[in-house]
Order: C-alpha cells, then sequence, then structure tokens
C-alpha cells in the first residue's frame, strides 16, 4: 500500500486481530515465522480491554476483571466493526469499535517492540467474509494504534500459506507437485468461517467462502452456563445471572471447564452467589449432548460451501483445522465423519494466522528490495457490490451488481450513468454490498460523489464510473466523463468510518499522549 516507504531493514510482521486472542508473529532472519509472546509471556492476547478509573487495561488482566467490573469490560469489538460505537457505554461513553481495536493492537505493538525492536509496519488479517466497511475499520485500527499496514490478508488464506510452509511448499525445490485442495474449518471464540483454497504450485487461490458471524467458542460457554445456572437456580432458588460480576466470572470458569474437557472426560464448575455456593459436575458426554446443535450447524455450513464450490469430498485433499475452538475433540470427530478424512493440526491451531501473515509481510517486504515473490495470492469476493439504481418504472432503489460474489480478485468492472439534467455539476454513486435485489436490504458502504463535472455538459452525457476491487478486498472507484481523457480516482466516503481528524485524535489518545 506504500510503495514509497523504505522497507530495507523492517521486519516482516503479522497480526492475527482476532474476536477473541490476538497473535503476532514475525520471520526470524532464516525466514522461519514465530510467534512473539506478549509481556505476560502468553503467545495470545485476549482481545479484551477493561476501563479501570485511570488507566486502559488490555489483555489477560482485562480478561480477569470480568468477574469484579464486568460493566467495564469491552469483549468481541471485531463483531461490531463497521458500526458508529460500541454496543456497551464505557464509564459512560460510546466507543467506536476500531479505537477498542486499536487499544488491543497497541499493547500488541508495544510488547512486541520489546521483544523484536520497534515495529511499524505491518500485515494485519481478517476474515475472508469481512466487508469492505470492516476492511476498512480495520485498516483504521492499525492507524490508530501507530501501525502502518503494508496490507491485509483473509484470515483462512493466511492458515493456507502457514500450512504450505510446514509442507515445504514455497522452497523452491519442493513446491506442490499436483494442485491441494484445502477446506480450512476456523472455529474462533465468536466466529466460525469455511474456506475452499487450492493450492497450485506456489499460488494459493480462495475457491469459496463461507461462514457464520455469530457462531463460535462462546456459544459453547454459554451452555455451560446455562447448565449450571439453572442448577443453581433450581437448587437455591436464585440466579447467578442476575448479578454481572458473578455472571462474568461464571463463564470464565465454564470457558476453563470447556477446556478441561478437551483433555479429560469430565469437569467440575464453581459458582458462588449471595452466600450460597454450587460445584456442578458436567460430563463431556452431557456436554457435547447438549451443544450438538451448534457443531451441526458448523457441519451444515461446511457441507454447503463445498457445494457451492462445486466439490464432494473426495475433491479435497486436506481438511486444516484453525481457531482454538477445534481442540474441542467433537469437531474433529465430526469432520472426520463427514469427510472420511483425518482433519489436519499440523499448523497450531491459533498461530497459524499469524505465521501466514508474516509470511506474505515477508513477501512483500522482498518484493521491495527487487526479490522475486515467493508465492501469490487469488482471492475472491465474499459479497456482491453494486450500486443503487433506481427503477424508472416503479422508482425502487435496486442493487445493481457490478461485480457479483466468489469473483476473482483483482478486478475491475465498470458501468455506464447519465447525467440527467444539462449543465450538471455532479453525480453521485452510492455504492452496496450484498445479494439482495432491493438495495435497502444490502450493507451501504458509501457514497461517491464526482464534482466538477466540466460547464455546460449536455444531459444524458455518459459518466463511466469504474470499480477496482483489489486482491486485499479493498475498493477503489475511478470516473471518467466519456469522450474527455481524464480519470479521476475518488475516496469513498463511508457512513461510520472516521473522519480524518478523528483518527488523529484517537490515535493520540490511544498511543498514550493525549485525552481525546
Ligand atoms: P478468535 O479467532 O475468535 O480470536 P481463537 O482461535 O483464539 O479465537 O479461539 C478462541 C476460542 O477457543 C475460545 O472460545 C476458547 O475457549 C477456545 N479454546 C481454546 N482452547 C480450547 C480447548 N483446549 N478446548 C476447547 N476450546 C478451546
Ligand atoms: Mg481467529
Amino acid at each position: 500500500m506504500n510503495s514509497n516507504t523504505d522497507y530495507d531493514d523492517t521486519l516482516a510482521v503479522g497480526i492475527d486481530l482476532g474476536t477473541t486472542n490476538s497473535a503476532i508473529a514475525y520471520l526470524d532472519q532464516s525466514g522461519r515465522p514465530i510467534t512473539v509472546p506478549n509481556a505476560e509471556g502468553d503467545k495470545l492476547t485476549p482481545s479484551v480491554v477493561f476501563f479501570d478509573d485511570e488507566s486502559v487495561v488490555v489483555g489477560k488482566e482485562a480478561l480477569k476483571a470480568i468477574s469484579t467490573n464486568a460493566i467495564d469490560i469491552a469483549q468481541c469489538m471485531k463483531r461490531e466493526l463497521g458500526r458508529r460505537f460500541y454496543d456497551k457505554e464505557l464509564g459512560g461513553r460510546h466507543y467506536p469499535p476500531e479505537a477498542l481495536e486499536a487499544w488491543v493492537l497497541d499493547k500488541i505493538r508495544r510488547d512486541a517492540g520489546r521483544a523484536i525492536g520497534e515495529l511499524r509496519h505491518v500485515v494485519v488479517t481478517v476474515p475472508a467474509y469481512f466487508d469492505e466497511v470492516r476492511r476498512k475499520a480495520t485498516q483504521d485500527a492499525a492507524y490508530i494504534a501507530g501501525l502502518e499496514l503494508i496490507d491485509i490478508i483473509n484470515e483462512p488464506t493466511a492458515a493456507a500459506i502457514a500450512y504450505g510452509y510446514e509442507q515445504g511448499f514455497l522452497n523452491d525445490s519442493t513446491s506442490a507437485s499436483r494442485p491441494t485442495r484445502l477446506l480450512v474449518y476456523d472455529l474462533g471464540g465468536g466466529t466460525f468461517d469455511v474456506t475452499i483454497m487450492e493450492i497450485v504450485g506456489r499460488e494459493f487461490i480462495t475457491l469459496a467462502t463461507d461462514g457464520d458471524v455469530l457462531l463460535g467458542g462462546q456459544d459453547w460457554d454459554s451452555r455451560l452456563v446455562e447448565m449450571v445456572a439453572d442448577a443453581f437456580l433450581a437448587e437455591h432458588g436464585v440466579d447467578p445471572r442476575e448479578d454481572a460480576n458473578t455472571h462474568g466470572r461464571l463463564w470464565r470458569d465454564c470457558e476453563d471447564a470447556k477446556r478441561t474437557l478437551s483433555a479429560r472426560t469430565k469437569a467440575n464448575i464453581p459458582c458462588d452467589f449471595g452466600g450460597k455456593s454450587l460445584r456442578h459436575e458436567v460430563t463431556r458426554e452431557q456436554f457435547e449432548h447438549a451443544t450438538r446443535d451448534l457443531l451441526d450447524r458448523t457441519a451444515f455450513t461446511t457441507r454447503q460451501t463445498l457445494q457451492a464450490a462445486g466439490f464432494a469430498w473426495r475433491d479435497i485433499d486436506r481438511v486444516l483445522l484453525v481457531g482454538g475452538s477445534t481442540r474441542m475433540p467433537a469437531v474433529s470427530q465430526m469432520l472426520e465423519q463427514l469427510s472420511g478424512k483425518t482433519p489436519d493440526a499440523s499448523v497450531a491451531a491459533d498461530e497459524a494466522v499469524a505465521h501466514g501473515a508474516a509470511l506474505h509481510a515477508g513477501q512483500l517486504l522482498a518484493r521491495h528490495r527487487g526479490v522475486p515473490p515467493q508465492f501469490s495470492i487469488r482471492n475472491v469476493n465474499s459479497h456482491s457490490l453494486g450500486v443503487v439504481a433506481t427503477e424508472p418504472a416503479s422508482r425502487r432503489r435496486r442493487n445493481a451488481i457490478i461485480i457479483p460474489r466468489n469473483t476473482h480478485l483483482p478486478i475491475t468492472a465498470k458501468r455506464i450513468f447519465k447525467t440527467q439534467k444539462s449543465n450538471q455539476s455532479s453525480v453521485l454513486v452510492q455504492i452496496v454490498e450484498g445479494e439482495s435485489a432491493a438495495a435497502d436490504e444490502c450493507v451501504q458502504i458509501g457514497r461517491c460523489t464526482v464534482r466538477d463535472l466540466p460547464e455546460m455538459l449536455p444531459a444524458q452525457t455518459p459518466i463511466e464510473v469504474r470499480f477496482r476491487y483489489l486482491e486485499n478486498g479493498r475498493l477503489t472507484v475511478l470516473v471518467n466523463v466519456q469522450g474527455t481523457d481524464r480519470w479521476a480516482q475518488r475516496e469513498i466516503s463511508r457512513d461510520h468510518s472516521l473522519t480524518p481528524e478523528q483518527l488523529e485524535t484517537w490515535r493520540t489518545f490511544v498511543t498514550g499522549t493525549s485525552r481525546p
């Protein structure tokens, strides 16, 4: 993205900014991706922000505070990227989700800086289904955190790159001799994605992608919380969910028990509330029974994505497990039954994405130094992209799709608009993302006003609007008044994004120099 920066001694760094946990990796001198532990010595930093009286606490300590200061905690901000404000009020104020994400990135940047030297240029990953608005918000979060993005890449692609690296496909001599088709099953804490990828030589091609933005490990935790709270209510006549802090503590204990159940066949969950207490034993079998429908939903989406790509299980060479929740034994069992293949756990479930991002950063930096790329990436767009067109007869606002979903990127597509009146000085283009024919059911990603049209233009003058959709899912709009050779590149103005001034204010605030 920044072609004129001097990258000569820049480390190749990738960040997996996760809904639940984030991780950072860099390439060592031999080009191997290494996860950098945070100041607490952990490879994962919980993506949690706690507004303490006088300071902002991020990570494990913030997560701990959920049992004492639940109302002052921000979690799962990633789910709210693209909205103007994070849903919950914190200390009497509403924060933009990208600013909350920036606090997480800021901690990661500082902690890693201590271990590997100050860093600024990074690759950050996003879910494949992230739309333009949320990609832009991610980019803004990085900016606020004092980072400069050299690129954004999709999480499943990053996981596949890490897998390719582990398998030796990125070496000159052993690049994949025949196409290898991967199904990446990523079940994290708050989201589920499934992506079908193909590695051909040293090219990583996304064939199809789908997911469930509101399904993840937390839903498994919630089932345990319900079990214990219901048992508590039945025994003591009071509901521990009534109190936010008790609820918070119970959730943490249940999450812990869930991990125990991945390793052992039973776990005990403590619950204390209103002077009463309970220890509830849950067996793995009970847990799996209580969460079966959640697992079935992932199976359904997996099957559907496979079909959408026009494949049968025999066409898939490897099923790759990514995300912390794939440690639940029921996940591998289900996938094995579904696919007839043993799922591949050769990449570290919660580091692979950051590793792939670092490998991608490495090759972008190398390219700047004139070294030929080691591998290449081909992506598809996960949502159709169009403009609002008014149907002349009904005056209904329709979604005129310009780039259908699952189109290979980068792509340029165009559409001709006509000026309505003579001497019109500007044209408004409204951009939408989504599959519905009704424009109002799609995500409005922004507007682009073409001003300063030449004077005295007759009515019905064609104006060509081109969308250039890059590999990283970012969109630029080019406009040309037909018959002239002037092309103008227009910034899209997005409804909920922060203005450049707001970005600056948040940047100074988050990186620790002032209050906004
Ligand atoms: P995200 O991509 O959402 O940031 P991660 O990939 O880090 O998430 O996964 C976090 C989820 O994985 C959490 O819900 C956590 O409880 C779950 N998880 C981590 N380890 C285990 C385990 N051993 N057994 C079951 N679930 C686990
Ligand atoms: Mg993840």
